[in-house]
């Protein structure tokens, strides 16, 4: 785990923060069903969000934020996910848990990195901020659920692909192209993952603002 929790390292480095969700899939060479499911999840996740926000902001002054924030978050994104998406209970992997899971840690991470910049910095209670974090735990819902459906559909393998710009990091460009069996992980800069921007790594470095995906065979 860095010092830097996923999103303050998204905010490194660029003026302009999130993109246009309508625009943000484009480089991404993803069907017209995918992409809209991304935008889709992408504009629930940032409206969760926004509430969230406006709750730290009309209510900062009293204190003990941090447990009713943290839940309020994580009920949010727990909803969203049973309304995109459709949870397997019979694949090998424990889906319902791994979303579980990821709530669990994405509402944490998100209200300790709001609380302990908000004073200083006017983004972390912001559209922008919400839009970018929305954008990129789309992918990661998205990229994640595709899994699942190349599971129902007997898929045997899974191909890596990057947008191949210049943001792409070196270690996913190692990656482009490569083929392993569909229940195992990629070795991305030695971090393992299932999927690009995978739900389960908790590793900033390798999975923030990542736009990779997936074909299956
Ligand atoms: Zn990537």
């Amino acid at each position: 785990m860095s010092v830097l929790s996923f999103d303050e390292l998204n905010a490194l480095g660029k003026k302009r923060r999130s993109e246009p969700i309508e625009e943000y899939y484009n480089p991404m060479r993803i069907s017209r069903k995918r992409r809209q499911k991304r935008i889709e999840v992408a504009r629930k996740y940032r409206d969760a969000l926004l509430e969230y926000m406006h709750f730290i902001d009309d209510y900062a002054e009293y204190g003990y934020l941090d447990e009713p924030a943290t839940e309020l978050l994580r009920s949010s994104i727990v909803e969203l996910i049973e309304d995109a998406f459709i949870i397997a209970k019979t694949t090998e992997q424990n889906v319902e848990a791994v979303y579980r899971a990821y709530a669990d840690r994405i509402s944490k991470q998100i209200h300790e990195s709001t609380m302990r910049n908000k004073d200083k910095d006017a983004y972390f209670l912001s559209e922008d901020r919400a839009t970018l974090i929305g954008e990129d735990e789309s992918n990661a819902l998205c990229g994640y659920d595709e899994l699942q459906e190349a599971f129902g559909y007997g898929k045997s393998k899974k191909t890596w692909h990057t947008v191949g710009d210049k943001a792409v990091r070196d270690t996913h460009r190692a990656v482009d192209g490569k083929t392993v069996p569909l229940d195992k992980p990629f070795s991305v800069g030695g971090v393992e993952m299932m999927v690009p921007r995978d739900p389960e790594v908790d590793a900033p470095e390798e999975t923030s603002g990542c736009r990779c995906w997936l074909t299956f065979s």
